[in-house]
C-alpha cells in the first residue's frame, strides 16, 4: 500500500478529513482534479467565506434520515471550529442570524486547512484526473495521472454537481454506484425560482428587494427576496427553493410585520392615505401589487371587507414556479450517496469495507447561512477519526 487512505477532492469536507487523519499519523494522499483545491470555499460568501452558523443543528439540514446528520454534528461543533479559526488568528465577524464570515478573505481558511494538513504530513496532488478505482484484496488503488496508488481506505469527497463551471461533478455518484451505494435522486437546491409569462408581474421588478416571509409546504423563511429577470432569488427565495418541489406554489407574504386588520386601522387612523402608501413597501413594489390588487386611490373610498381580502392577498401572494435555475446556478446539491448506506459516527459505507463518503456529496444539505461548511467539516472530521 501506497498510503493509509486516500481522500479523493480537495474541498472542504477533504481537506478536513485529510488534515485529522494524517495529525493522527495517517500517511493521507488528498486527489483533486482541480489546478487548485478548495475553490468552492474561495467563492463562497462573496469571497469571505460563511464558514459556520452558530445556530448550528440538526433540523437545519435536509436528508432523507433526518438523524443522520447529529452524531457528526455533536462531535464537530461550530464552536470547534472556530476554536481552529481562531488558533490560525483569523479574525471573523457574525453578519446576521448566526453566519459567521472572515473579516478579510476566504483565502485564509484554505490556508488554514493547508496549513493543518502540512501538520498531518498529507500529500495532495492537483489538476489530474482521477482514471480508474479498483477494489480488491482489501486495498483500494486509483490510478491518477500516470501513478497508480493504493490505501485500505478510500474517502469519497467530491462534492456534488452544483456549479459545474467551478469543477464540480458527479464523480461522487458514479463511484458510489460502482460499489453499489444507493443514491437519493440529486436537485438543485438553495437556488433562484424562475417564474412563466404569467407572472410578469414580477418581472417588471428587477433588482427590488424586501424582507418576507417566504413560505412552500411546511417551510418557511423570514428573509430577504429578491426580483430578478428570470423570477426570484435572495435569501428567502434560495431557502424555500430546497423544500419546494415541481408542480407546488410557493406563498409569499410580503408585509410579515403587521397585525392581522391593519389595514381597516390605516384607514380609519389615516383615510386619505393611498394603498400604495400603506404598503410602506418599496415603491416600484407597492405600486405593481396595488394595481394587481385592483385597489387605487384613497382607503376611505374601499369597504372594509375589500380591504380584509386586499390584506389576505398581501399575506399569502401564492405563485407556481416554472423550475430553477438548475445546477449551474445552485448553491448545493440536494440528495447523494443515501445516508442509509453510511454510518453516522464514521462515515463508513456499511458493505464495502475501507469506503467512505463525506460532505455535499452525501444526502445531507444545509440550509443557507454556513450551514453547509459546518456539515463539510463535521462529517470530514468524523471520517478523519476513523480512517
Ligand atoms: C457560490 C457558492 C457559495 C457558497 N457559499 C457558502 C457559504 O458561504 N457557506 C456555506 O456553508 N456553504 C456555502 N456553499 C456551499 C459549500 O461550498 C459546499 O457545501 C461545500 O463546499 C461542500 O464541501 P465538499 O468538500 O463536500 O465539496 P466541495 O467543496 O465542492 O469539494 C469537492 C472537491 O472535489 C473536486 N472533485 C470533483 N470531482 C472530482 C474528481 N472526479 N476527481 C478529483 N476531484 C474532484 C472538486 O473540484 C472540489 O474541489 C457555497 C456554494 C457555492 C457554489
Amino acid at each position: 500500500m501506497t498510503h493509509d487512505a486516500i481522500i479523493l477532492g480537495g474541498g472542504a469536507a477533504g481537506l478536513m478529513c485529510a488534515a485529522v487523519a494524517g495529525q493522527r499519523g495517517r500517511r493521507v494522499l488528498v486527489i483533486e482534479h482541480a489546478p487548485e483545491v478548495g475553490r468552492k470555499i474561495l467563492i463562497s460568501g462573496g469571497g469571505r467565506c460563511n464558514f459556520t452558523n452558530i445556530a448550528t443543528a440538526p433540523d437545519r439540514y435536509i436528508s432523507a434520515n433526518r438523524h443522520f446528520a447529529k452524531s457528526a454534528l455533536g462531535r464537530y461543533t461550530a464552536a470547534d471550529f472556530i476554536a481552529l479559526v481562531d488558533s490560525h488568528n483569523i479574525a471573523w465577524h457574525e453578519k446576521t442570524l448566526g453566519q459567521l464570515f472572515c473579516d478579510g478573505s476566504a483565502r485564509q481558511i484554505v490556508a488554514m486547512l493547508l496549513d493543518e494538513c502540512a501538520k498531518g504530513g498529507v500529500e495532495i496532488v492537483t489538476g489530474d484526473p482521477v482514471r480508474a478505482v479498483e477494489h480488491g484484496d482489501g486495498a483500494y488503488r486509483v490510478t491518477v495521472g500516470e501513478r497508480i496508488v493504493s490505501a485500505p481506505a478510500l474517502v469519497i469527497a467530491t462534492g456534488g454537481p452544483s456549479i459545474p463551471k467551478m469543477g464540480a461533478t458527479g464523480f461522487a455518484y458514479d463511484l458510489a454506484r460502482q460499489f453499489g451505494l444507493k443514491i437519493v435522486e440529486p436537485r438543485p437546491a438553495l437556488v433562484p425560482l424562475t417564474l412563466g409569462e404569467d407572472e410578469t408581474l414580477f418581472r417588471e421588478l428587477s433588482g427590488v428587494s424586501t424582507q418576507v416571509v417566504a413560505a412552500a409546504g411546511k417551510a418557511q423563511f423570514r428573509e430577504a427576496a429578491l426580483f430578478t429577470h428570470r423570477g426570484l432569488s435572495g435569501p428567502a427565495i434560495l431557502q424555500i427553493s430546497s423544500y419546494w418541489r415541481h408542480g407546488e406554489p410557493v406563498s409569499i407574504d410580503f408585509l410579515p410585520e403587521r397585525a392581522p386588520g391593519w389595514l381597516r386601522e390605516a384607514k380609519r387612523g389615516a383615510p386619505r392615505t393611498t394603498m400604495r402608501r400603506a404598503m410602506g413597501l418599496p415603491d416600484r413594489l407597492a405600486e405593481t401589487l396595488a394595481e394587481r390588487i385592483g385597489l387605487s386611490g384613497e382607503l376611505a373610498n374601499h369597504a372594509d371587507r375589500v380591504l380584509d381580502e386586499a390584506e389576505r392577498r398581501l399575506a399569502d401572494w401564492r405563485f407556481t414556479p416554472t423550475g430553477t435555475e438548475g445546477f449551474a446556478k445552485a448553491e448545493v446539491t440536494i440528495g447523494g450517496i443515501s445516508t442509509a448506506e453510511l454510518s453516522s459516527r464514521t462515515m463508513a459505507a456499511a458493505r464495502v469495507p475501507g469506503l467512505y463518503a463525506i460532505g455535499e456529496a452525501v444526502d445531507v444539505t444545509g440550509w443557507l447561512g454556513g450551514y453547509n461548511f459546518q456539515w463539510a467539516w463535521a462529517s470530514g472530521w468524523a471520517a478523519g477519526q476513523a480512517i
